[in-house]
């Protein structure tokens, strides 16, 4: 809140099929914040990660970064603009070796070398696991895979579908601390998540959507736990 934003969403309205589903999102994330975008499913929350990265055309409002309007802007200059956004089922390719899955990231102008020396320093059992195909890793390892990539390309813009799909909720634990230290080096974080626990407890700041509206943002204390498990959310959150 006393930090500048870097990505802001102000008023976005979006649709699928001529169908709205963001009624007005606000939502921002400042350098250093983990920022939790929670709701029920098709609540709007990967539009909402898409039209941040660009992909997905915005109907009304505002995308802006770094206090600049980048509405309506090519998703290529925001992925210049180090807006990463790492997508639901991880984005890796199974078939490929994880240190192929890395050398695919040298078209970052990055070398092997530096690439290999970012992932393996945040995330060191890929060292080991560097030859094998990453099909084969399991899903946290997968997970890791996915964030090393991200990690890849320098982002200033952190953005993160639902990163827990099917792990054991120890290791999206372990994820989500690896994730509060990219955060605290320098990134903007913004995640989604159906079911909450693990998040809130590395999140800076939640935000509640449900049918495409923000119905209610704030730190991630006992008020919004307790409304989220009201909710939807039944005993996990
Ligand atoms: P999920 O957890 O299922 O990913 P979500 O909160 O991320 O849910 P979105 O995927 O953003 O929600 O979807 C928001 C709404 O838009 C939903 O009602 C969904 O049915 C609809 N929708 C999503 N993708 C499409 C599409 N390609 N075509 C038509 N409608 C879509």
């Amino acid at each position: 809140p006393l930090l500048d934003p870097l990505l802001e969403l102000r008023g976005i309205r979006a649709a699928h099929e001529r169908i709205t589903v963001l009624h007005g999102v606000d939502l921002s994330v400042a350098t250093g914040q983990v920022v939790a975008l929670l709701g029920p499913n098709g609540a709007g929350k990967t539009t909402t990660l898409r039209v941040a990265a660009g992909v997905h055309p915005v109907d009304a409002g505002q995308l802006r970064l770094a206090g600049r309007d980048m509405t309506g802007a090519d998703p290529r200059d925001l992925a210049r603009a180090g807006v990463c956004l790492i997508p639901e089922g991880r984005g890796v390719f199974p078939n490929l070796s994880v240190r192929d899955n890395l050398l695919m990231m040298t078209f970052t102008g990055r070398s092997r070398e530096e690439i290999e020396e970012i992932a393996f320093a945040r995330f060191p059992v890929l060292k080991q696991r560097s030859s094998q195909p990453a099909g084969t890793l399991s899903g946290g390892e997968q997970q890791m895979l996915a964030l090393a990539r991200g990690l890849a390309t320098d982002p200033a813009v952190l953005l993160l579908d639902e990163l827990s799909m099917g792990l054991a909720p120890l290791v999206v634990a372990r994820l989500y601390e690896q994730v509060a230290e990219i955060a605290r080096q320098g990134v903007a974080v913004l995640v989604v998540e159906q079911f909450a626990a693990a998040v809130l407890d590395i999140a800076d700041h939640a935000a509640v959507l449900v049918r495409g509206r923000v119905q209610r943002q704030g730190h991630p204390d006992g008020g919004l736990r307790a409304e989220l498990s009201a909710l939807y959310l039944g005993s996990s959150a």
